[in-house]
C-alpha cells in the first residue's frame, strides 16, 4: 500500500505530469530489476540513456545542450523522491551522481566544451563524475592535495581520488585540484577525459550499500590536461561547486524522503497480513506506535522539502542565493527520518527483514552513506549554525 504524501501546496498540472512519467519509468524500468541488478552490483547503461531522453538529467542545463531549459526544484523533489522510493540507491546514485558534475559545466565551460561534453553527458550517452574526496579525507575540501602545474599548453595533474561515483564508467571528470596556495582560493577545477595520458582508475567493489553503483580510486600521475580543460578562474570556480553541493543536498535528501516512505509503506503492508498472538501485528499498541512515529516524521520532513523547493525557486527568480542553512539543516533531518525509518521498518519485517531482496533490507543497507555523502551531518550541522550567523 502507497501512504498519502501530505498536500502539495505548489503542485501545476506540469508537475502533476511529470511526476507520472518518472513513476512509469521506475515502474516499468526500474522496480522489476531493482534486486536482480543490486545483486549484480551493476545494471544495464541504456538506462541511462532512456533516463536522458525523457529529460531527467536536463534540470538547469540549457536546451543548446541538450538540457530542459529551465530549473524547478519541485520536480527534482518528485523525481528524487519518487528515486528513493524505488528502493535501490546504487541505480539512483548511478544515474544522478552525473547532475553534481554538470553544473560545473554548465556554469564555467566555454561553448565547444558544452558542446562536446554536456550534450553527451545529459542525453545518458556517456557518464560523468566530480572528483573531489581523496584518501586523506572528504569533509575538508579546502585542504586538497591533488596539484595541478602548468606546463606549455598543458596542465600537468597528480595526486588521487576515492569513493567517486561512477568513476569506473565515467568519460568525463571534473577533477578538483591546487593550482595555488593554500585554501579554497589555490583550488581549481578541471574537465578532464577519461583517456588522458596519467589518468587510471582502480574499482572499490565491497560496499555496505549502492551495490549496483560503481565506485572508484582515481590515479592523476603527471595527468596532461588542455590548458582548456581548466573550469572557470582559480577560487573563483569553488563557488559553482558550492551551487553544486547545494543541489546535492537538496536530492538526496528527497531520497531519503522516498527511502523513508518505502520503509512505511512495506512495515504497514507486512504488519496487516502478519499475524501474532492471534491478530494482526498492525492491531497491536507497540507496533502503532511505530508507525505513527514513522508517518509524523515523514510528513514533516515532506512539507519541509517542498518549502525549501519553493525557496529555492523563489531565490533562483530573484537572484538569490540558494537557502544555504535551510539545505544543511534539512539534510540531516532527512538522513536521520531515513535511518529511523528503515530501523523501525526492519523491525516490523522481523526476520523477513534481515533476508536480502527486499527493499527495506537495502534501504537498511543504503541509509549510511545519505548520513556521510554530499556533506556529512556533522559537517552539515555546523555548517546550518554557521549559515544561521552564530
Ligand atoms: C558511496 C560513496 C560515494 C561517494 N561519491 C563521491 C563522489 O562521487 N565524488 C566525491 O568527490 N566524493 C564522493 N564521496 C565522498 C564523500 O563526499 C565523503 O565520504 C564525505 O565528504 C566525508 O569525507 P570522508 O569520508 O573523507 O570523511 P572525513 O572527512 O575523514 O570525516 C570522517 C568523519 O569525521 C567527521 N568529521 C570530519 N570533520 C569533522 C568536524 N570538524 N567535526 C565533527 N566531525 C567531523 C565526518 O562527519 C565523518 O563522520 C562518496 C562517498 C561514499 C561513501
Amino acid at each position: 500500500m502507497r501512504t498519502t504524501p501530505p498536500a502539495r501546496p505548489f503542485d501545476t498540472p506540469e508537475r502533476a505530469s511529470f511526476r507520472d512519467t518518472v513513476q512509469r519509468f521506475i515502474d516499468t524500468e526500474i522496480a522489476p530489476h531493482a534486486n536482480d541488478w543490486d545483486e549484480a552490483g551493476d545494471f544495464p547503461w541504456a538506462l541511462h540513456e532512456k533516463a536522458g531522453a525523457l529529460g531527467l538529467f536536463g534540470f538547469g542545463i540549457d536546451e543548446a545542450y541538450g538540457g530542459l531549459g529551465f530549473d524547478d526544484a519541485l520536480m527534482r523533489f518528485d523525481c528524487g523522491t519518487a528515486m528513493g522510493y524505488a528502493g535501490i540507491g546504487g541505480v539512483n546514485a548511478s544515474l544522478f551522481s552525473r547532475g553534481i558534475m554538470t553544473g560545473p559545466i554548465q556554469q564555467l565551460a566555454s561553448e565547444d566544451q558544452k558542446r562536446e561534453v554536456l550534450t553527451e553527458i545529459v542525453s545518458g550517452k556517456v557518464g560523468g563524475a566530480l572528483a573531489m574526496t581523496e584518501p586523506s579525507g572528504g569533509s575538508d575540501l579546502s585542504r586538497l592535495k591533488t596539484k595541478a602545474v602548468r606546463d606549455g599548453d598543458d596542465w600537468l595533474i597528480s595526486g588521487e581520488k576515492t569513493f567517486i561515483t561512477g568513476g569506473m564508467k565515467a568519460s568525463w571528470y571534473v577533477v578538483g585540484a591546487r593550482t595555488g596556495g593554500e585554501g579554497f582560493g589555490g583550488v581549481s577545477l578541471f574537465l578532464v577525459p577519461a583517456d588522458a595520458p596519467g589518468f587510471t582508475r582502480i574499482s572499490i567493489r565491497k560496499k555496505m550499500g549502492w551495490w549496483a553503483s560503481d565506485t572508484a580510486t582515481l590515479h592523476f600521475d603527471q595527468c596532461r590536461a588542455p590548458a582548456s580543460g581548466q573550469l572557470g578562474q582559480e577560487g573563483v570556480c569553488l563557488l559553482a561547486i558550492m551551487d553544486n553541493f547545494n543541489h546535492e543536498r537538496f536530492s538526496l535528501s528527497a531520497g531519503c524522503l522516498g527511502m523513508a516512505r518505502r520503509c512505511l509503506d512495506d512495515a504497514i503492508a507486512y504488519a496487516q497480513q502478519r499475524e501474532t498472538f492471534g491478530k494482526p501485528l498492525i492491531k497491536h499498541q507497540a507496533i502503532r506506535h511505530k508507525i505513527a512515529d514513522m508517518s509524523s516524521r515523514i510528513d514533516a520532513l515532506d512539507s519541509y522539502l517542498q518549502m525549501i523547493a519553493w525557496r529555492i525557486n523563489d531565490a533562483r527568480d530573484k537572484g538569490a542565493p540558494m537557502p544555504a542553512a535551510e539545505l544543511a539543516k534539512v539534510k540531516v533531518l532527512a538522513s536521520k527520518t531515513a535511518e529511523f525509518c528503515a530501523n523501525e521498518a526492519m523491525q516490523i519485517l522481523g526476520g523477513a527483514g534481515y533476508l536480502r531482496g527486499c527493499a527495506v533490507e537495502r534501504i537498511y543497507r543504503e541509509v549510511k552513506v545519505m548520513a556521510i555523502g554530499g556533506g556529512s551531518e556533522e559537517i552539515m550541522r555546523d555548517l546550518a549554525v554557521k549559515q544561521m550567523g552564530l
